[in-house]
């Protein structure tokens, strides 16, 4: 499919609902007896929040760092329970949340005072979040004694919950991973907590037997591989999102050619090269090496030179191609997971990281 972005640039993504709907199947197939909190921070990964929201109508709950996100997802009518993983709130936040159904996180002892204010006649479901090892956001397990008491009879409290996050669950052979898991396990196990969950994306993959009352993926969703160099193939994920621009220039340079900022790239023979509409000011990751394949007409050819902040430049070979062919950056044929390895980085910033001057088109 050729689209032409309405801004006069050649770079813009495609984003298949369908796809997302998929992968949410495959979490369920993954997990049956787990409920599923679909994780669409971050404007669902870069997918459009709503888009992924509309895609993801069979998840249990959603999942965002925002009131403006929840104030988003109300207002176009999203009705289901929404947990506010990583924000800050006042009081007056709280009694919005619970008016809501939104289950915020406790993650600090300081809370407690805000807590202790809540309206009596407010019913917040909420998460107590422990740290079993991550060293991130989540209260110790001796504060976090002394917190899930204080919730438990703490009135306009409805129903406390608990999770907590495996820092290494990618790496499914660290031994932390069971260390964590074990840990949560025991701090909970005296509770009547109403809901338990430790699973993001990859700990779902890698730990499904372990998976609690509700797993919180995210990555998955959007069809990328959770695990250290895994595919998404592999786990019948479909990608949904792919970056897609065109040709703008082709032309033939001889052997000797410097390609690009610094000329840190010389042609080592005659040859056609494309310049590609994309660049840093797009997402397209600037520490990209010459050699990361792009796919012009169904074939790889490898990026020569600097990543600028427009444009890209690619050894055509003898590829056919001229200007206006269209160009996949990444997408099902071309993983954002090989992308982002050998730029030196994760899936998740290159998702999340498309710039707002980036078209999308949802398909
Ligand atoms: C973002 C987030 C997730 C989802 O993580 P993925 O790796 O994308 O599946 C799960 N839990 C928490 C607490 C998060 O912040």
């Amino acid at each position: 499919m050729s689209y032409q972005p309405s801004n006069s640039r050649a770079a813009y993504v495609v984003i298949d609902s369908a796809a997302i709907e998929h992968n949410l199947k495959r979490v369920t197939e993954l997990v049956p007896s787990a409920k599923v909190m679909a994780v669409i921070k971050a404007d669902g990964y870069g997918h459009g929040m709503e888009v992924a929201a509309k895609a993801l109508a069979n998840a249990d709950e959603f999942a965002v760092s925002s009131l403006d996100d929840v104030a988003r997802l109300r207002s176009q009518g999203f009705d289901k329970p929404i947990t506010m993983l990583s924000a800050t709130f006042d009081v007056d936040d709280l009694n919005i949340m619970s008016a809501q159904k939104v289950r915020p996180v406790i993650y600090d002892l300081a809370q407690l005072a805000i807590i202790a204010e809540l309206s009596e006649t407010a019913e917040l479901d909420l998460w107590l979040k422990i740290d079993t090892g991550m060293g991130r956001l989540g209260l110790c397990i001796d504060d976090a004694h002394l917190m899930a008491a204080r919730l438990l009879s703490q009135a306009g409290v409805n129903s406390v919950s608990a999770m907590t996050h495996l820092a290494n669950a990618d790496d499914p052979d660290h031994p932390n991973n069971q260390r964590q898991i074990k840990s949560f396990l025991k701090f909970a196990e005296p509770y009547n907590f109403s809901q338990l969950s430790i699973m993001n994306s990859a700990g779902t993959v890698a730990f499904r037997q372990q998976a609690n009352s509700m797993v919180r993926p995210g990555l998955i969703l959007y069809g990328v591989s959770p695990q250290l160099g895994g595919s998404a193939q592999s786990l019948d994920l479909r990608p949904a999102m792919t970056l897609k621009s065109k040709l703008i220039s082709v032309k033939r340079l001889p052997v000797g050619s410097p390609i690009g900022y610094g000329s840190r790239y010389v042609l080592d023979a005659d040859s056609r090269i494309g310049v590609i509409s994309c660049g840093y000011a797009d997402g397209y990751p600037r520490h990209a090496p010459s050699g990361t394949p792009v796919l012009v007409n169904g074939l790889y050819v490898p990026l020569i030179g600097r990543v600028s902040m427009d444009l890209i430049t690619v050894d055509l070979g003898e590829v056919r191609a001229e200007v206006g062919d269209d160009v996949i950056l990444w997408g099902a044929d071309n993983p954002v997971e090989v992308i982002a390895e050998m730029s030196g980085t994760i899936a998740y910033e290159l998702i999340c990281g498309i710039t707002p001057r980036v078209e999308r088109l949802v398909i």
